[in-house]
């Protein structure tokens, strides 16, 4: 069975396998693993040892998000979201929840967040400290580029928290050219195609020092590990790790590494998804976005208008032919997503093409025009 969802993702079996071990989180050789693991991803979001470090906490990727806005916001502080999507709607909601004021910014139809109406947002409200943006917004599939972003909040004298989850390892990033960045949210999952389990936040130390005692809350306080790591070694917990999950992400590395790293995942992802689209379109399925800013990660496609059309039927027909979507979708109008993320390939898209054809026939959906856009 293929996973082609934007997380959990498909992985890889040497992934998987690294797993059936019980392993001792203080013992030296485990703790040599780890200390290693946090280097090389940090090495991966562009920050150097004297400047950043790789914070991992037990859990997904709302942890290290909320982790990082209370490590970084102050209780009270403000945060300007671009509205992208249900990503940016649960960002505000954990900074709502902790205590801080997120700041809502609309972004109109489907575009990008464009850099000149944060600055504008934050030339209007000086009481503004951070901007929170969401790289890929999973729920709509656009990806929303944080450097043109940083640069606005950087000259306007205001730090930045980015949710990386679904772009993490595959979209660009270099944490050392965006000083601005206080934090980047990810996970071992998605992109870097480990296991789920373990969250990330590539912080600035410099700032994480500056804005220790804020977070209110021991499990979620980013400078608590860190003072944890002085005290006890790079390589040691708080709290019992998932152990099995962090043997795993070693052998997803490898694997990354070996594929050519980040140019080469993204490339992949890219004909994932163009392979997807198009296959789409030649099925007479009509893709929620156009290919322009159509991003690499997930693609929503419209519900066909047929009355025989049932997302769980669609959902269970795909699985008995070897692939699983959700069976939900978070777009305005009703669809399904698939993902292109994980260890599956162009050949695998083109298979699902094929299984999502001969789907749709046996459902006896003729229709495959989507219902009229209410707009
Ligand atoms: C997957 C995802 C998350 C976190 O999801 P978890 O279920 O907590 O791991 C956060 N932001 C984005 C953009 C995501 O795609």
């Amino acid at each position: 069975m293929l996973l082609l969802i934007p997380g959990p993702v498909t992985t890889r079996p040497e992934v998987r396998a690294a797993m059936a071990q019980d392993f001792a989180p203080w013992d030296n050789d485990f703790r040599i693993l780890y200390a290693d693991l946090r280097g090389r991803v940090r090495a991966i979001s562009g920050g150097a040892r004297e400047t950043h470090s790789a914070i991992a906490l037990q859990g997904c990727g709302h942890f290290a998000t909320e982790a990082s806005l209370r490590s970084f916001v102050p209780p009270g502080g403000r945060i300007l979201v671009p509205a992208t999507g249900q990503y940016a709607e649960r960002m505000m909601r954990l900074a709502r929840e902790a205590g801080r004021v997120p700041v809502p910014l609309a972004v109109p139809g489907n575009g990008t967040v464009q850099p000149e109406a944060v600055a504008a947002a934050l030339a209007a409200d000086p009481g503004i400290g951070h901007v929170g943006l969401v790289y890929s917004e999973t729920s709509s599939g656009v990806v929303h580029d944080p450097a043109p972003v940083g640069k606005v909040v950087r000259e306007a004298g205001r730090r930045m928290i980015l949710d990386a989850v679904s772009a993490f390892g595959a979209l660009p990033l270099d944490v050392a050219a965006m000083p601005e960045l206080d934090a980047v949210a990810f996970t071992s999952n998605k992109c870097l195609e480990g296991m789920p389990g373990l969250s990330f936040s590539v912080v600035r130390l410099d700032r994480l020092e500056a804005c220790a005692g804020q977070a209110g809350s021991w499990s979620f306080n980013l400078a608590d590990v860190q003072a944890q790591y002085r005290r006890s070694g790079d390589g040691s917990f708080r709290f019992t790790p998932p152990a099995q999950v962090l043997a795993s992400l070693r052998v997803a590395l490898d694997l990354y590494d070996a594929e050519g790293g980040q140019a080469a995942r993204l490339a992949r992802y890219r004909e994932n998804a163009r392979v997807l689209y198009d296959g789409m379109v030649s099925l007479g399925l009509q893709p929620c976005l156009a290919w322009e800013v159509q991003g690499p990660i997930v693609v929503n496609v419209r519900a066909p208008a047929d009355p025989a059309w049932s997302l769980q039927g669609f959902v269970d027909a795909l699985k008995s032919r070897g692939f699983l979507i959700s069976n939900f979708y978070n777009t305005a109008e009703p669809s399904f997503r698939v993902g292109c993320i994980g260890a599956v390939t162009p050949e695998d898209m083109q298979r699902f093409v094929a299984a999502a054809d001969a789907a749709l026939h046996a459902l006896g959906i003729r229709n495959r025009a989507p219902v009229a856009s209410a707009a």
